[in-house]
């Protein structure tokens, strides 16, 4: 059985209140975007570039861990550019049809923004290849002897696809994307700067220190940070007088058995599965996978990055080894 997560960073379908909460936290332009600085710049550059030619933007592709704030970004560019944002995830469309709706619908300046684009069906993403070059529809309607091309004209629109594994595109889908970004783990300032700009909106006092101990605690994630500031925040309600000091922070955090790195009980369960059955040799993802009862993905999305960026696992061709920092973290040196 996989374990339940605080620190998750997928957004839980089943939630609506928090996704309702995430959603007033979500910066609604670059200033209020804290980090990314080069993103910012860049995609700066090119919205002033396509509004000075009163042309679409180029399609943008951004890429990187999950709750890094490629959503966000989306919603930010819209904003700037004065454009309807339409947006939807891959494994949501399920037909070629569903994506020609979709793309039929836009109007002339949309944006388009399509999550976990790596996810697309292959006959759903070979609409987009000419949707996304010549702005044309190309489908084929009907069956059998009775079936023939029909090419219709589109709006002028810019796609925005999000992924977690740009390795994972196709080169077709990869090369039709004008722009291409990483964005970056942030620093622990900015996740500070975070973790206060949430509060305040969440008209929540907190103390510097304690923001600065959730800031390390955060997996360098905003989503992270957000959800761990509403958890500590619960219990200094419950516990104390609302106000997020040093002791409501650390015991909340106690509470939630999230350590040092950030590290939580699903994490420290994989790690020590990984050493305790193979020790030193490399594991495959699936064998992770039955160990911890998570679906490969989910641990190839959420668990893994982090864990590598710390140094406690490294990929090798032949599957993932936990690390000396590892054993050491969990005493098993
Ligand atoms: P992704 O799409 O990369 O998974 P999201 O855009 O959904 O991530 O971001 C997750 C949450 O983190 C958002 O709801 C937002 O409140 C917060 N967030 C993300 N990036 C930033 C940022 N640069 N500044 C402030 N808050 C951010």
């Amino acid at each position: 059985m996989a374990i339940e997560r605080v620190i998750d960073t997928s957004l839980h379908e089943d939630d609506s209140d928090e996704s309702i909460v995430e959603f007033s936290l979500r910066p609604n332009s670059f200033d209020e975007y804290i980090g990314q600085e080069r993103l910012k710049t860049n995609l700066r550059l090119a919205i002033k570039a396509a509004k000075k030619r009163g042309e679409v933007l180029d399609h943008i592709l951004l890429h990187g861990p999950p709750g890094l704030g490629k959503t966000t970004m989306a919603g930010v560019i819209a904003r700037e550019m004065n454009a309807n944002l339409r947006a939807t995830s891959a494994p949501s469309i399920e037909k070629a049809g569903d994506l020609a709706s979709i793309l039929t619908s836009l109007s002339d300046g949309d944006i388009l923004f399509i999550d976990e684009i790596h996810r697309l069906r292959r006959a759903v993403e070979e609409i987009l290849y000419s949707a996304m070059e010549d702005f044309k529809l190309d489908i084929v309607i009907g069956k059998g002897a009775t079936a023939h091309s029909v090419k219709l004209d589109l709006p002028r629109f810019t796609l925005i696809g999000a992924t977690t594994q740009a390795g994972s595109l196709a080169g077709p889908l990869r090369d039709r994307f004008g722009h291409s970004f990483h964005l970056e783990y942030y620093d622990e300032n900015d996740i500070q700067k975070i973790i206060e700009r949430s509060a305040k909106l969440l008209e929540t006092k907190i103390e510097p220190d304690a923001a600065a101990l959730l800031a390390q605690r955060s997996r360098l994630t905003p989503r992270i940070a957000n959800r761990l500031l509403k958890r500590v925040r619960d219990y200094a309600d419950v516990n104390g007088d609302g106000i997020i000091d040093m002791s409501s922070t650390t015991s909340a955090l106690e509470m939630l058995e999230i350590d040092e790195y950030g590290l939580d009980p699903a994490d420290r369960n994989m790690l020590s599965l990984m050493i305790d059955r193979y020790g030193h040799r490399p594991i495959g993802l699936t064998t992770i996978s039955a160990l911890t009862g998570d679906e490969a993905a989910t641990i190839e999305d959420y668990y893994e990055p982090y864990l590598m960026r710390l140094g406690m696992i490294e990929r090798t061709p032949k599957g993932r080894v936990a690390t000396e920092l590892a054993r050491k973290h969990l005493g098993k040196a």
